[in-house]
């Protein structure tokens, strides 16, 4: 070190004793030391120490301790006379370099962490503290303190990510979306645009490659939207995303979506399969401020639409999304009523033996008695159950419903009949269904026997442990498990010897179609034939005309169900209905 700089680094070191506050007893003290000493002590200090000059319109150093050359790797003699800027390599678009700037021109003291690179190119974090010293005077030195934050920067990042990023993709969850959704809109004057995207058939993509490849498909999938840098990107659901991003005006909007469109639009090569995804799109262009869960909702109101055309158009927010989303809230409103005033009710509709005509039973088939609107059918409520959870209450009365009016009608018979009851997909999910039959049963004396739950095709999917072991407890339980609008789906047969089912029921558009077309004849042939050759019960249902009719019973259909034998009924009716039949043949 030379004589020069040791002294101004014995002036800067008193100037420093003199800031002591509680050590001002031992100022004087410290500053008879040398200067030598002073030097010495810096030298071993942990951290690394840079002085530089702060009249020096370049901020050249003058003075870097050892532990600086460890850090950076770098060595005084590539460093003294130079300023420090090398270290940022050529990432300067850091926030905080400007503050830092701003904090020495003003002569103030800061702390800021910054991205560096050492002299191999490796790239560290580096927590800085800067002070001038002394705080004012003619000769004004800045002292700089850095350490190497790598590690500890690292694990909070590591956890910074698992909270606010989906594991799978790396995007945004849902929740940090609208968190910086808000910020992003707040400090704006341009439009926020929010897209909301969702894979088409996910659910088939998953059954007929594999997880693993449904997986890489969600991968590729942020990986494209990411590379558009967008604002935001995040994963707001199982097959879906929201990306943010701002814009001048409505033609730039359009012109990201054009691009959103374009890069989704390509084939996608996966572990084992290169295919073409469908996406559906909705989005929303908002007003600077604008409110980012209304946003969000919005832009999923739109793509709700966009996933109801078939071929997955892309859908704008319109004003009439907007009553038709209240329309959707003042029913939910009016369904959970409805559950607490028991406005639901079944209907009945018989199922015969095709040989003989007798009733063997019936389908039980949900009905709603609106205070206004009278009677509804499950077209009209089931979604919006199934989207609100309510489903779930109606599911567990309907079962409980179901056996108490089974044991009311097989009371004084010989042969019961045998009553099914359709179970909803989530229901599957987050009710303990075993549970909820054997409630049903034995709170009303009935025989588990006499119910079947019909479930479609849709809800086998998944095949996961959890779910098979539960099919093997309802078959213990006792109650029939039936595939419902079988022939529906290309992997029906995928199903039946992979859970213990009792039933299948042939779907009703393959039944209307039957006499014309040769095809379907084959087809429910083929369901005969293996579902007899594997025990299942055979139920042919939406039989409507005699043609049907005779056809399935020359194909040794042994049951049907449909208008030509009956239409749902009110419980009543349906009771005397089989009341009558087993008269008339006694
Ligand atoms: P699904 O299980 O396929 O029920 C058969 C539907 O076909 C019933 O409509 C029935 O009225 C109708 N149908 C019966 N015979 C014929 C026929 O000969 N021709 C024609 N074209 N249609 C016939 P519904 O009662 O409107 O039920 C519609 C769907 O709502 C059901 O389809 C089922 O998926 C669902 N659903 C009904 N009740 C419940 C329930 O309690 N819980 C749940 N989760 N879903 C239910
Ligand atoms: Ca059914
Ligand atoms: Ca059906």
């Amino acid at each position: 070190m030379t004589g020069k700089k040791l002294d101004s680094l014995d002036r800067f070191l008193r100037s420093f004793a003199r800031t002591g506050g509680a050590e001002r007893e031992h100022a004087t003290e410290l500053a008879r030391m040398s200067a030598e000493a002073i030097g010495a002590v810096i030298e071993e200090i942990d951290e690394g120490v840079l002085i530089a000059d702060a009249n020096d319109p370049h901020l050249r150093l003058i003075h870097a301790n050892r532990a600086f050359e460890t850090i950076t790797g770098y060595s005084r003699d590539d460093v003294i006379g130079k300023n420090c800027r090398y270290l940022q390599g050529s990432d300067r678009l850091q926030p905080e370099i400007a503050r830092m700037r701003e904090a020495i021109s003003e002569l103030k003291p800061i702390a800021v962490t910054l991205r560096n690179y050492r002299k191999d190119g490796s790239l560290f974090w580096n927590s800085i503290r800067l002070f001038p010293l002394p705080a004012s005077g003619p000769k004004t030195y800045v002292v700089g303190l850095i350490r190497d934050v790598t590690d500890v920067h690292l694990s909070a990042e590591r956890i910074d990510r698992a909270e606010h990023h989906d594991q799978l993709t790396g995007s945004l969850n849902r929740y940090t979306f609208v968190e910086r959704l808000d910020a992003l809109s707040m400090r704006s004057v341009q439009l926020p645009v929010i897209v909301k995207i969702n894979v088409a058939q996910f659910q088939d993509i998953n059954t007929s490659y594999g997880f693993d490849v449904g997986d890489a498909l969600l991968q590729q999938t942020a990986q494209r939207l990411q590379a558009l840098g967008p604002d935001l990107i995040a994963r707001t659901g199982g097959d879906e995303f929201a990306i943010a991003c701002l814009a001048d005006g409505r033609e730039q909007a359009l012109a990201w979506l054009n691009r959103i469109g374009i890069a989704l639009g390509q084939r996608f090569t996966l572990p084992g399969a290169s295919i073409e995804v469908r996406f559906a799109t909705g989005f929303v262009i908002g007003q600077p401020g604008g409110n980012a869960i209304s946003l969000l909702r919005q832009a999923g109101t739109a793509l709700h639409h966009s996933r109801g055309t078939r071929l997955r158009e892309v859908k704008e927010f319109e004003a009439a999304d907007q009553r038709r989303s209240v329309q959707r809230q003042r029913m939910t409103n009016e369904l959970q009523q409805a559950v607490a005033n028991g406005e639901f009710l079944f209907h009945y509709q018989p199922r015969v033996d095709l040989r003989t005509g007798t009733i063997i039973g019936a389908e039980a088939l949900l009905r709603w008695n609106h205070g206004v609107f009278g009677l509804q059918r499950p077209d009209r409520f089931i979604e919006l159950a199934e989207d609100t959870g309510l489903i779930l209450d109606i599911g567990h009365w309907g079962r409980c419903e179901v056996a108490r009016f089974a044991a009311e009608v097989n009371k004084h018979r010989q042969t019961p009949l045998h009553f099914s009851v359709n179970v909803a997909a989530i229901e599957l999910n987050h009710r303990d269904i075993v549970a909820s039959v054997e409630d049903a049963v034995k709170k009303n004396g009935a025989d588990p026997a006499w119910l079947t739950l019909e479930l479609t095709e849709r809800m086998l999917a998944e095949e996961t442990p959890k779910l098979i072991a539960m099919f093997h407890q309802l078959r213990e339980l006792g109650v029939g498990l039936s595939i419902d609008d079988f022939g529906v789906g290309y992997s029906s047969f995928r199903y039946v010897d992979r859970y213990p089912l009792t039933e299948i029921k042939i779907d009703r558009g393959l039944v209307r179609e039957m006499p014309q077309s040769a095809a379907k004849r084959i087809i429910i042939g083929a369901v005969i034939e293996i579902g007899r050759e594997l025990g299942f019960d055979i139920v042919a249902e939406g039989i409507e005309t005699e043609a049907q009719r005779d056809a399935l019973k020359a194909m040794d259909c042994p049951f049907g169900q449909g208008y030509l034998f009956g239409a749902p009924v009110e419980a009543d009716v349906f009771k005397a209905l089989a009341e009558a039949t087993l008269e008339s043949k006694a």
